[in-house]
């Protein structure tokens, strides 16, 4: 397959009837990966939902007939179950489908269960994964979600269950096992949340930051505390999408908000965790 927009390469060709469940990162164009731009370049039909940044679906195939199946305007989203079956119709219609999620499909995305539904079907499906909010969006404000002197393990976590309410889990063993927790789809129970990591052990003056709309042009980013992140957050407008970090991990924004630099800002403090030279040993 050739295009114009792509490297020369041996880039595999999207055949009719066949799905492509693609990860589009989360926001930023620059973010996608050669093989979403493939896809886009060659898809016949683009289901994507809101996250998908307008200007991502710019690199789509003029010719292409794009499906928006996210939430819009307050209008209830289709039902996964609609979803999946649309996706075996356009395939067995013969389409080049392309199903393009923002961040990673199978990360809090409901991937899987598509990919699942497509194979049920008979379906044959690709998958190519995308930059998740989750470690992406936290890169753009300056947050790596591992370092050597903070964490040597990472818990993602669901905010919310399918009832919307926080999920059931052991809330005690994340809170003592995981140095640095990264809420998804977090914000309606993150009062509840930092409650339960606050009962769990986890200090009330934790650093914690909120990401919003990371990687966009829209993207804010709120420095706080767990005892006062979800009350911050609603004082300063700060809402969905956004990820939410956890952990001394956030501190380190101090030192890396390279956006900040890229605009001529000196770091705020170097070395926020107050260890001296990072260079090690
Ligand atoms: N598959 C996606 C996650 C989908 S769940 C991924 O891998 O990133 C939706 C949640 O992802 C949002 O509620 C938010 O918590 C997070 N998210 C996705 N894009 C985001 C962005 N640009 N900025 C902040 N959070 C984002």
């Amino acid at each position: 397959m050739t295009d114009s927009l792509l490297p020369a390469g041996d880039w595999p060709e999207m055949l009719p009837g066949w799905v492509w469940l693609v990860g589009a990162g989360p926001g930023d164009p620059g973010l996608l990966t050669l093989h979403a731009l493939n896809a886009l370049r060659q898809a016949e039909v683009i289901v994507h939902d809101a996250l998908v940044a307008p200007a991502i679906l710019d690199w789509a195939n003029p010719a292409a007939t794009l499906i928006d199946m996210g939430k819009r305007g307050g209008t209830a989203s289709p039902k996964q179950r609609d979803i999946s079956l649309e996706l075996v119709d356009l395939a067995r219609a013969g389409k080049r489908v392309l199903r393009l999620k923002g961040g990673d499909p199978f990360v809090f995305g409901r991937g899987g269960e598509e990919g699942q539904t497509l194979v049920q079907h008979g379906v044959p499906i690709r998958l190519v994964p995308g930059i998740s909010a989750g470690i992406g969006g936290l890169a753009y404000a300056g947050i790596p979600v591992t370092h050597r002197d903070v964490n040597a393990s990472l818990t993602f976590v669901t905010g919310h269950d399918p009832s919307g309410h926080a999920p059931q889990l052991d809330w005690s063993a994340i809170a003592r096992g995981s140095a640095v927790i990264v809420i998804y789809m977090g914000m309606r129970n993150l009062d509840d949340i930092a409650a339960r990591l606050m009962a769990a052990g986890r200090a009330g003056d934790e650093p914690v930051a909120i990401v919003q709309s990371a990687t966009t042009p829209d993207q804010r980013v709120l420095e706080t505390r767990l005892d006062a992140c979800a009350a911050e957050a609603e004082a300063a407008g700060i809402g969905a999408p956004a990820i939410v970090c956890v952990g001394r991990a956030a501190l380190l924004r101090q030192a890396l908000d390279w956006q900040a630099m890229v605009e001529g800002a000196t770091p705020r403090n170097p070395d926020p965790l107050g260890l001296g030279p990072a260079e090690g040993a």
